[in-house]
């Protein structure tokens, strides 16, 4: 199945090829062993900017990256697009939905998706921010709902189509609602003359009493002042728990008119068939080496060692990859496992232009400092050459020019 070519090499599958799946691929580069990616997409998405492709700051092919470009050249690596229905640990098969995969080694690295939290009006109703095409989408949202607002004369229908309700205030949430801030403040004005934007509101609201809840009191308090001097309007201790008549509904019945929400509030490990995901948010439980059985790893978003659980972010991802990629090698040659160890090298989030916050250790920077500190973090991170040139191309001209041009509807035409 899946024209493999046949090897005298044992086979590793890696199911997924983001962060952590693509710190496993390299790690076992020199390993002798035989490596499938599977992936049912054919490229590696960069999450963290995500919200810019959403709110006209990059191109997506910016952040997308081919994989089997990633891996080209590599002896023995092969690439399948296929989508994962299951695993069958006793039979050691990787069941896709257009056959079955044998594997020597497994390592799981499928990563999360929305969590809506079982509440279906929400899940119908509003718009994530989990991959690019979601970023697409929810792009078009924007400007869709900017032109029907500039013809519409309905003044309550306009109110709703310019109120944009951004649920969690995680990085995510606060990064999307300074994005979408600046956009109103400084660049649509000038596309939409004839427009108040005086009238367009951007809500961020969150469940807990502070947004970023990950970092310290005094970074969550200055992105609370960075927000509001921007124009956001922060609700915090605001439950949302229903989509209903056009309005999004918080603490017990309170409304917020609104076409446009956004939800960046949980995520949900990726199911599949045969493995035991019963943990915390659908996570699969492994232990101090990742293992989930014998032979059989699972790493980043989709797992969790409950006697120490890390948050779902990429560093993680890439250092549990990597850890993998040395124990199936150390496996192979009999040699003693390497316990994973998280080294957390710091969080950052930027809020505006200019604006971020970061925390390395016990440094705590915020503002133009942190802001760079943040650009170049993600520059470094970013896969391949011309990605790198495309983000700083885009991200100068929308410095020097106070323009983010990418503000075109561009939707697929349905598939005949
Ligand atoms: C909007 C956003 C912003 C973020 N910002 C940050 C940030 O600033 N800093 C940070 O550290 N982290 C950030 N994160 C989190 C970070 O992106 C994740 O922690 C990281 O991507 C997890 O890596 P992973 O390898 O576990 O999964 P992913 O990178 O999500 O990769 C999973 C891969 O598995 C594939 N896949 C999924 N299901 C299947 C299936 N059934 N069959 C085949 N393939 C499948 C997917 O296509 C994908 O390629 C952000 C996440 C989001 C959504």
């Amino acid at each position: 199945m899946y024209n493999i070519p046949t090897s005298s090499s044992r086979r590793v599958v890696i199911i997924g090829g983001g962060f952590g799946g693509l710190a496993a691929a390299k790690a076992l580069r020199e390993s002798g062993l035989q490596v499938v990616m599977i992936d049912s997409n054919n490229c590696h998405q960069f999450q963290p900017l995500l919200y810019q492709v959403a709110t006209s700051g990059l191109e997506p092919t910016a952040i997308a990256f081919p994989l089997r470009s990633i891996l080209r050249g590599r002896k023995d690596f092969h690439f399948r697009m296929a989508y994962v229905t299951g695993v069958d640990v006793e039979r050691c098969v990787v069941m896709t939905e257009t056959g079955e995969l044998e594997y020597d080694y497994l390592v799981v690295a499928a990563g999360a998706d929305t969590n809506y939290f079982g509440m279906s009006n929400i899940e119908a109703a509003s718009m994530p921010l989990k991959s690019i095409d979601e970023a697409l989408a929810l792009r078009n949202r924007i400007y869709r709902s900017l032109e029907s607002a500039q013809k519409c004369e309905c003044v309550e229908e306009q109110e709703r189509l310019l109120n944009f309700v951004i649920v969690g205030g995680g990085a995510t949430g606060v990064e999307l609602a300074g994005a979408l801030a600046e956009l109103r403040n400084r660049v649509l004005p000038r596309d939409f003359p004839d427009l108040d934007f005086s009238r367009m509101k951007v809500w961020l609201l969150n469940a807990s009493d502070r947004l970023l809840e990950a970092f310290s009191e005094k970074s969550s308090e200055k992105c609370l002042t960075d927000l509001r001097a921007m124009g956001v309007d922060v609700l915090v201790e605001a439950k949302v728990s229903d989509y209903a008549d056009g309005a999004v509904i918080y603490n017990d019945g309170q409304r917020i008119e609104s076409a446009n929400l956004i939800w960046a509030s949980g995520i949900i490990a990726n199911k599949f068939e045969g493995l035991d995901n019963t943990a915390r948010g659908r996570r699969i439980v492994i232990d101090e080496y990742c293992r989930v059985g014998e032979r059989v790893f699972a790493i980043g978003d989709i797992a969790i060692n409950n006697e120490s659980p890390l948050p779902q972010v990429a560093q993680v991802a890439i250092q549990q990859g990597r850890n993998v990629g040395r124990n199936v090698i150390n496996m192979e040659r009999g040699r003693a496992l390497e316990k994973f160890v998280y080294k957390n090298k710091g969080s950052m989030a930027t809020i505006g232009r200019n604006r971020a916050v970061a925390e390395i250790g016990r440094l705590r920077v915020s503002g133009f400092a942190a802001w760079v500190l943040w650009l170049f973090v993600h520059l470094l991170f970013i896969l391949g050459f011309r990605n790198k040139l495309l983000v700083m191309w885009d991200w100068a001209w929308s410095y020097v020019t106070h323009d983010q041009p990418l503000r075109s509807i561009i939707e697929a035409k349905k598939r005949r």
